[in-house]
């Protein structure tokens, strides 16, 4: 899912930006990046693979002042989990960046387009935002996003800034969530309300197709056709371990809720309806593989491992694979059976489950 954070106003940005990122880390991530303008000099890009906190190291070794920035936790879906590939991605300049959430459907046929006249740095899906973008900049950071976000279909929340414009955010969304926040000379966009609570609780819900072009001391809002709209400001009354519950109860109940919006957000982008095909490339699996495997092993614990009972139902059903579900915990104290023509598939939520990545490398050992 990813987070964003952009932030324009009087303070210093690097600071707020990381600690609004630090609040999305629930949203999940492989690697994180914040680009500022300072004062003097160019636009500054960090980027780091893992956690925020190697960000944070390297910050520390090369700091970056400045009160426009953007920051973004990346959970890759085009391109590996590299520095590379790590948001914000920039245009050939350097000026201009920007940050996605989302995929970019349509990247492929844009990138062939704009390949032949601008070197492309990463394998994401992202960067074709920023030549883009800036192949349609003439002066107006607000209408170069505009006019680029007609051509580009998926689901995008993005933050663009660009050096030439130091007091200005220009961000959109449709289908990945964004919200602004709006302050005293300053002003935010993010993905989650809890990345700006310690700062305002004056909160604008963008809604799918609608832009925002914000300074430090005002916000304007606009529909994709480019005509302006009034927006509603709410106020949040919540505290921050509340915002974090999104308003239920208790966070079982809020992860509940939002199996359904999970489920379509990561299944975006992965589907073609006009093809009828699925991606998904980052497998690793070509088709011949994927067709030798006679029975498949799903090693979860926990919740997970509710999901894999799930997975069983659908995958015996529509792929006619049987399918066990086992504990990772117990699957390495026992001898279970796993060939080459077993396909194992480890679930984690954290990514760091020690029994799931142990269980997972006893099934490498049996090919
Ligand atoms: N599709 C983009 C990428 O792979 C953005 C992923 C995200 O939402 O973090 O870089």
């Amino acid at each position: 899912m990813c987070g964003i954070i952009g932030y324009v106003g009087f303070q210093d940005s690097t600071e707020i930006i990381i600690e609004g990122l630090k609040r999305l880390e629930y949203r999940g991530y492989d690697s994180a990046g914040i680009a500022v303008i300072p004062e003097k000099g160019s636009l500054e890009i960090r980027r780091e693979v893992g956690k925020l906190k190697n960000l944070e190291k390297e910050l520390l070794l090369h700091p970056i002042k400045g009160s426009t920035g953007i920051g973004h936790t990346r959970w890759a879906t085009h391109g590996k989990p590299t520095i590379y590939n790590a948001h914000p991605h920039s245009d050939e300049s350097g000026k201009l960046v920007v940050i996605h959430n989302g995929i970019i459907e349509n990247y492929i046929e844009i990138k062939e387009e704009l390949a032949k006249k601008y070197e492309f740095k990463s394998e994401t899906d992202t960067e074709v935002l920023a030549h883009l973008i800036n192949d349609n900049y003439s002066g107006d950071l607000y209408e170069a996003v505009q006019k680029s976000l007609q051509r580009v279909r998926g689901a995008y929340a993005i933050v663009v800034i660009h050096a030439d414009h130091p007091n200005l955010l220009v961000a959109a969304k449709t289908a990945s969530p964004l919200i602004v926040a709006l302050g005293e000379n300053e002003n935010f966009v993010a993905s989650d309300v809890p990345a700006i609570l310690n700062h305002t609780r004056n909160i604008v819900y963008l809604e799918d197709g609608e832009l925002v072009v914000l300074s430090k001391e005002k916000a304007e809002f606009y529909n994709l056709d480019g005509d302006k709209i009034e927006k509603k400001v709410s106020k949040i009354e919540w505290n921050i371990t509340a915002a974090e519950k999104g308003g239920y109860e208790h966070f079982m109940l809020k992860e509940i809720h939002e199996q359904p919006s999970s489920m379509a957000h990561s299944m975006t982008g992965r589907i073609s309806e006009t093809e009828g095909k699925i991606y998904l490339d980052e497998i690793g699996l070509d088709v011949a593989e994927i067709k030798s495997f006679n029975r498949i092993t799903i090693l979860a614990c926990g919740t997970s491992y509710y999901a894999g009972l799930v997975a069983k139902y659908y995958i015996e059903k529509l792929a006619k694979i049987p399918v066990d579900v086992d504990y990772a915990s117990e699957y390495r104290y026992r001898e279970p059976f796993s060939d080459e023509k077993t396909l194992v598939i480890g679930i984690s939520q954290s990514g760091e489950t020690a029994d799931t990545l142990i269980a997972a490398r006893e099934a490498k050992k049996r090919k």
